[in-house]
């Protein structure tokens, strides 16, 4: 049992939200515990390899980190930003969308401008539209305060926060094409029709727009330098240590009991988790049922598949960019898959050979699968601490949905499939065992602009020393997590001063 007095803080998951939240209260000051159930922290910025290559598990590249962006400032503040190794993709289209068997790639490039001057020569009708669309997502941005690094009220957000997706799009232009490729890298957010509100794309697609990096080595590598930073500041951090329960004494947290029995007790505890997967854990009437009951039953993001391949040597051509591919006119159909005409669209992330420069030596491919299809073995539990064979029907089943992934592949870069030396896969129970997110979903919690109040969490909850942060509350990716775990902290610090701080 830990001395009571023992920490400011204790975080609960060690993915970015949770270890980002870690680091900026440790260098105000504060005593910080981070406990985090598996053996490799991060969350979703865990890498592992296949044959000696190392593959991302979720993060490919990161949009915002170029320099004068409020993520640059973040990771500046916390220390990390000059260590990290960071290669930046092809401004002129970062991204390329392409659609059925056709061979045009539609660039989206970086800065506003070359984003304009790039897609326009491509629809140079549309270019006052495409000028227009610029300046609608930097609008939104705008009434984001925490995205531009300033204090703001919450009626800002609100007053852009209601726009549905698809309708704003065709509002800035009647060209369906245009629309599409607007659409298109919407594997970055798991837009969904009439559901996803404008504002999630425009802070997405902003951030890209800006810059798009990849980390190098591997985006293990943010986690492992955030680690270092933590330590260096005094804090503590502890794997295999799965929280299951966060004890509630008049009406306040006291300590978070993990598997074995341990007790960290803390003045202020942070979770860094799902919601669904943590009111469970919080044995207190100060949660009204019908709190835990709105929770439980939030529809999640539709979850991933990827598909892993390791490429042989100097055969595949190194693409600077992602391309993202579309079966449908439609970009945003393709989540609405039914079966048996998986998969209907795609994102190939290369990733460049040390050895042999301008070849590819892995492509990650990733797509859209329902949670129901691998409700079959729903009841099984896969990870490194946790190891189980979930039987030869889902390797069959796994492997089937890979050559199905494949062959849409190769219509469009048939030289990945001839050389592909080995592969591996990871579907949503993989996604939901490594992470414990609900169904393995994509990015949590479904946004949807119908429900906006049912489905936007706060980082405050009903017991005054318990926070929360992570891509379930206001936004996903690497920029979300990190703007809410400013939100989180500020909590703790004040506001304005954690603001002057991040801007020093
Ligand atoms: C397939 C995929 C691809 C993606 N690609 C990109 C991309 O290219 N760029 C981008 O910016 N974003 C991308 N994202 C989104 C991004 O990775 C996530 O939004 C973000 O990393 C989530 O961080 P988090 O801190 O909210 O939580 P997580 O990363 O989910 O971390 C939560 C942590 O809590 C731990 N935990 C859970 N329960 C317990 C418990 N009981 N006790 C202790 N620990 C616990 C988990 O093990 C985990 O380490 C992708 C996501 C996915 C799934």
């Amino acid at each position: 049992m830990k001395n009571p007095s023992a920490y400011d803080v204790v975080i609960i998951g060690s993915g970015l939200g949770g270890l980002l939240s870690a680091v900026m209260l440790a260098k105000e000051g504060m005593k910080v515990c981070v406990l985090e159930k598996n053996k490799q922290y991060g969350g979703c910025l865990q890498t592992f390899s296949l044959q000696k290559h190392v593959f991302d598990s979720c993060v490919h590249y990161i949009g915002g980190l170029g320099e004068g962006h409020p993520l640059h400032q973040i990771f500046e503040y916390t220390g990390i930003m000059p260590q990290l190794e960071l290669r930046a993709f092809d401004a002129n289209g970062f991204d390329r969308i392409c659609f059925g068997d056709l061979p045009t790639l539609y660039p989206l490039a970086n800065g506003e401008a070359n984003f304009i001057e790039q897609l326009s020569s491509y629809f140079p009708q549309e270019k006052e539209a495409i000028t227009q669309y610029i300046a609608a997502i930097k609008n939104v941005g705008d009434h984001f305060p925490l995205y531009r690094l300033r204090l703001g009220a919450a009626a800002e957000k609100q007053a852009v926060s209601g726009w549905e997706l698809t309708q704003k799009i065709a509002q800035i232009t009647p060209n369906k094409r245009l629309q599409q490729v607007l659409l298109g890298n919407n594997l970055l957010y798991a837009g969904v029709p009439h559901r996803t509100p404008f504002y999630i794309h425009a802070l997405v697609t902003e951030s890209y727009i800006h810059s798009a990096h990849k980390v190098v080595p591997g985006s293990s590598q943010i986690s492992k330098f955030l680690i270092m930073a933590l330590r260096q500041y005094g804090g503590e951090i502890y794997n295999h240590a799965t929280v299951e329960k966060i004890a509630v004494e008049n009406g306040v947290a006291t300590y978070a009991e993990t598997a074995d029995g341990q007790r960290f007790f803390a003045r202020n505890f942070i979770a860094n988790i799902h919601p669904a997967i943590l009111l469970p854990m919080i044995d207190s009437t100060v949660i009204k049922t019908a709190y835990r009951k709105r929770i439980s039953q939030l529809p999640q993001t539709t979850a991933p598949f990827m598909l892993n391949i390791v490429l042989r040597p100097a055969t595949v051509k190194m693409r600077h960019y992602n391309t993202y591919w579309h079966q449908h006119e439609e970009a945003l159909k393709a989540i609405q898959y039914i079966p048996g005409s998986f998969p209907e669209t795609y994102a190939a992330y290369f990733t460049e050979s040390k050895t042999h420069r301008g070849y590819a030596e892995s492509v990650s491919i990733l797509t859209y699968m329902h949670y129901d299809e691998v409700e079959p073995w729903a009841n099984t539990c896969n990870h490194t601490l946790s190891k189980m064979d979930r039987g030869q029907a889902y390797t069959d089943f796994k492997e089937h949905h890979a050559q199905l992934l494949l062959a849409k592949v190769s219509q469009h870069i048939p030289e990945i499939s001839a050389n592909n030396m080995t592969h591996s896969v990871a579907t949503p129970l993989t996604y939901r065992d490594y992470t414990a997110t609900p169904e393995g979903a994509f990015y949590g919690i479904l946004k949807d602009v119908n429900q906006p109040a049912a489905t936007t969490i706060s980082t405050r909850t009903k017991i005054p020393n318990l926070l929360l942060t992570g891509q379930n509350i206001n936004l996903h990716g690497v920029l979300g997590v990190s703007i809410t775990a400013v939100a989180t902290c500020a909590e703790l610090l004040g506001d304005s001063y954690l603001l002057q701080k991040i801007k020093q």
